[in-house]
């Protein structure tokens, strides 16, 4: 019996930080306006998509990620990528999708983004749909807010809920150390924890005047690609709430600051930290004085590409 050779696809999908992210209010379909900036990072997932009768899915750890919190069923967002393009593309074949997450579950750095723009480009080309680009990045869109940046990957101002991308110039290379948490927590419930907050001091706080908006001095470190300058600059409104709800980043912020970093910060809506430091020296000696104090940490440069076809 003639056997045909299985074309498989594997694609590569980076995790994110936002370096900054600016919460506006809430609009009326429940969304929050924002306005961030996005730095693709060297932490990858990867999926490979095998040609099957139906959409199937099993998910593995690729490193000490804690993969339990994962549904393998039509709530993973890789499984409704993949029913989504079938359905605008026409397309009645399934595919089989092999994950292995690198990127910590519910850690802020949107994971699950990563898959669902991997599925769409790995699905595109195992099905041959030719939706297109720009097609394919509105369909990241209603997936999620994260996908369509995860699809063009590098770094990116996101506005609007943060699907609305722009590129930022950005030059050089910059050198973060990551300190995952043992558990994730809930972005819904991040921005939950910051409406009451704000909800609760009104009194106090002026209500904004203006959109949210990545400020200058942001834009201004990107592009010239210093460390020391967006040190100065980094910003997260979810920071605030992420701490409150997991007041052990506090302590994690302050040992990182403490041994070397330029500056902390919470990666969108967390519980994961990210430290930016002068140059790859000065990460490997802050992963050193982490590592001494008890915490484990991921050494990831920036920005990279989007997600990519990988060529064996
Ligand atoms: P973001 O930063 O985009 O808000 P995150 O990085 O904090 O997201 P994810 O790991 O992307 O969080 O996933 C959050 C939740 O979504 C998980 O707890 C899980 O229940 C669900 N989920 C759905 N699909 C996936 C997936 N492919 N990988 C991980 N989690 C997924």
């Amino acid at each position: 019996m003639a056997s045909h050779p299985t074309a498989s696809v594997r694609v590569r999908a980076p995790g994110k930080i936002n370096v900054f992210l600016e919460v506006g209010d809430v609009q009326d379909d429940g969304y929050h306006e924002l306005a961030t900036a996005f730095q693709a990072v060297s932490l990858y997932e990867e999926l490979t998509a095998t040609p099957a009768d139906d959409i199937t899915l099993e998910v593995a750890a690729r490193g000490p990620v804690d993969i339990e919190g994962v549904p393998t069923d039509d709530r993973n967002l890789a499984v409704r990528a993949a029913r989504l393009l079938a359905q605008t593309a026409g397309i009645d074949r399934g595919a089989h999708l092999s994950i292995r997450k690198a990127v910590p579950v519910a850690g802020g750095m949107g994971g699950g983004s990563a898959d669902a723009a991997a599925t769409l480009l790995a699905c595109d080309t195992l099905w041959a749909t030719a939706i297109g680009r720009e097609r394919m990045l509105a369909l990241a869109a209603r997936l999620g807010a994260d996908v369509p940046f995860a699809l063009t990957g590098g770094t990116a101002i996101g506005t609007g809920r943060g699907d609305q991308l722009s590129p930022a110039l950005a030059k050089g290379v910059f050198h973060w150390v990551l300190v995952p948490a043992e558990r994730g927590l809930s972005t819904p419930e991040v921005y939950a924890a910051l409406d009451e907050h704000r909800e609760r001091h009104k009194q106090d706080i002026f209500p904004a005047v203006r959109a949210p908006m990545v400020g200058a001095d942001v834009l201004q470190a990107l592009r010239a690609g210093d460390p020391h300058m967006l040190a100065e600059s980094l910003g997260n409104d979810l920071q605030a709430p992420a701490l409150r709800l997991r007041p052990s980043i506090a302590e994690v912020l302050e040992t990182g600051e403490a041994s070397g970093a330029l500056a902390g910060i919470v990666s969108g809506s967390g519980p994961t930290t990210a430290f930016l430091t002068a140059d790859a020296d000065a990460a490997l000696e802050l992963h050193v004085a982490l590592s001494a104090s008890g915490y484990r940490t991921l050494r990831v440069t920036g920005p990279v590409h989007g997600a990519r076809i990988v060529h064996d």
